[in-house]
């Protein structure tokens, strides 16, 4: 593999010298337990990556209180909270790296970085457990979390301030301010119940049940009660991370829930990319002792050393292969009805300078959404779910480089944009997705030096978890939500865990999964 110096016995050090985020110790350490199985764990310095744990013709020597199935952002936190309570970890995963939905790669030009998958973190920076772990990454936040584009030089904002957010909302002003200032006021107790399985008693009934009655509805009907352009194009764009019809239940409550964070939190990216998120996570797991292994698919329980919990971070159809018959059956059932949700399709862009947005606030925001007002917004996303590709997309925007420069070289820009397709879609949405930005960006095409675009079938290739190229672990809604049919939804067997995305409460980086599945484990 690249980067590996294999005639190192017992330590290996960075090739071209060591500039990034780790000091020698963690690595020092990594090699430290590591030395156990005859090999090392090794640090890539030309690309700032963790990229092994132990040699594959190695034999297990040691007996592993769990293993971890899948490097993601959820396998690795379920890693770490079973290491930060003294368990020693062995974690294991198929691709050459380790990060799963959190890697940053060069992957149009040389000198800019792009996010391959996740981008952008309000639920990281909210995330209960990455607080409480002190996740050791440098979040940038933009000036504005999010802005959505109308046209003619209006966009609708999200501000961190709610005042100053609803101010600008005319006649809309009172309305937001009485649905989202007590939701932000109780912003941690809200998230510590929503960042959770359903299942269990909120344990802050007061701000649940606030967010909650209006939560459940469908998106279509919290916005029946805004008419400005603006309020209702951005809770359009809010709603849409639900990858769901805006008039299904629950998609209100996804508006609610990113509202929230944007202005308690904020909407961050990661100084030097995603990818710092995995790395950081890495760090707490070896240098508590665990081990890390990579280029390794595991197909049966049988391809993993014996351990007390097994954890996977894979979606439910191979959870029911891997585990075999330690799936109990009522698990099985319920995992076999698992569906899979919409897919998407991604370019990723290196330009020649900042995209020219035709409004004043797209150019300060972090996140732009790309798809004018809720009517059409809402027709994208309806086209999608009954089958179809529509001509113009509700397409996502992230402009990582214009806030943290190590994304390109001086004077050049990335981007990072996809829109939702059908399940398994192999249709190319560049252009579509290229006339929406330059729609309200006007000679943004003249920018493009260098593009990069993945499909759902890319998506899988890059990633088992995406099925058919579904990011979410799973189709939105009550069954998924609320994982009916399971008291327990992260024990599926004896000793056996399940942590990715397909279990509460879902996509996105936030590594409450993992860290809930480890409490599962741990209690045991
Ligand atoms: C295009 C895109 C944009 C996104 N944008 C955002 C965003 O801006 N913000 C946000 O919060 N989230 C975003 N997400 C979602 C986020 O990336 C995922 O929800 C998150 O990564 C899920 O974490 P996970 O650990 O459950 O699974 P994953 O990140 O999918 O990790 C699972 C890991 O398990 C490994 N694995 C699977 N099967 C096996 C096996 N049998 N053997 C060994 N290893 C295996 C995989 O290779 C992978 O590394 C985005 C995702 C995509 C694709």
């Amino acid at each position: 593999m690249e980067g590996v110096d294999r005639r190192c016995p017992t330590l290996c050090v960075p090739r071209l010298g060591h500039s990034g985020p780790f000091s020698d110790e963690p690595i020092r350490a990594a090699g430290r337990s590591a030395i156990v199985t005859g090999d090392a764990l090794v640090f890539d310095a030309e690309r700032d990556h963790l990229v092994t744990g132990i040699g594959h013709n190695q034999r297990w020597m040691t007996e592993y209180d769990a293993v971890v199935v899948g490097a993601g952002p959820n396998g690795l936190s379920a890693a770490a909270e079973l290491s930060r309570n003294g368990r020693r970890v062995l974690v294991v995963e198929q691709a050459d790296e380790i990060g799963g939905g959190t890697r940053t790669e060069e992957l149009t030009l040389p000198g800019f970085a792009h996010d391959i998958c996740s981008a952008i973190h309000p639920l990281g920076v909210a995330s209960p457990f990455f607080r409480d772990l002190g996740l050791d990454v440098d979040w940038v936040h933009p000036p504005l979390p999010l802005s959505h584009p109308l046209g003619n030089g209006r966009a609708g904002v999200v501000l961190r301030d709610v005042g100053a957010t609803a101010a600008r909302l005319g006649q809309d002003s009172e309305r937001y301010m009485r649905i989202f200032q007590p939701l932000v006021t109780a912003a941690d107790a809200v998230m510590e119940d929503f960042l959770g399985p359903m299942t269990l008693v909120p344990g802050n009934p007061g701000s649940f049940v606030r967010l909650a009655t209006r939560g459940a509805l469908p998106a279509s009907v919290i916005v029946s009660g805004f008419s400005s352009p603006e309020a209702r194009g951005v809770l359009a764009g809010l709603a849409a991370h639900a990858i769901a019809p805006f008039a299904s239940p629950l998609t209100g409550g996804v508006a609610l829930l990113f509202a929230v964070a944007a202005h308690a939190y904020g909407w961050p990216m990661v100084r030097g990319g995603s990818q710092r998120i995995a790395e950081s996570l890495a760090k707490v797991i070896v240098d508590q002792g665990g081990t890390i292994e990579t280029s390794r698919m595991i197909h049966s329980l049988d391809d993993i050393p014996q351990a007390r919990a097994v954890v996977l971070d894979v979606m439910p159809r191979s959870a029911i292969r891997i585990g075999g018959d330690r799936v109990s059956p009522r698990d099985r059932r319920r995992l076999s009805a698992w569906k899979t949700g919409p897919a998407v399709f991604k370019v990723d862009w290196a330009l020649d300078g900042p995209i020219p947005w035709s409004d004043d606030s797209s150019p300060q925001a972090g996140t732009v959404h790309v798809g004018g007002s809720w009517e059409e917004v809402a027709r994208a996303e309806d086209t999608v779910h009954s089958g179809g590709h529509p001509d113009r997309p509700f397409v996502l925007v992230a402009q990582q480089s214009r806030f943290d420069p190590t994304r390109a070289p001086t004077g050049k820009e990335t981007a990072w944009g996809y829109c939702h397709v059908p399940s398994g879609s192999d249709v190319d949405m560049t252009e579509a997705i290229e006339s929406q930005i330059e729609r309200f960006a006007p000679g943004f095409r003249d920018l493009i030096i260098g593009r990069n675009t993945m499909n759902a079938t890319q998506f899988e290739a890059h990633n088992p978890n995406y099925i058919r190229g579904d990011i979410a672990g799973g189709g939105f809604g009550l069954r998924k939500v609320f994982q009916l049919g399971s008291t327990a939804p992260y024990q599926i067997g004896y000793g056996l865990y399940l942590c990715s995305s397909a279990t509460p409460p879902g996509a996105g980086v936030h590594g409450m999964c993992g860290y809930y599945a480890a409490r599962a484990a741990l209690k045991s």
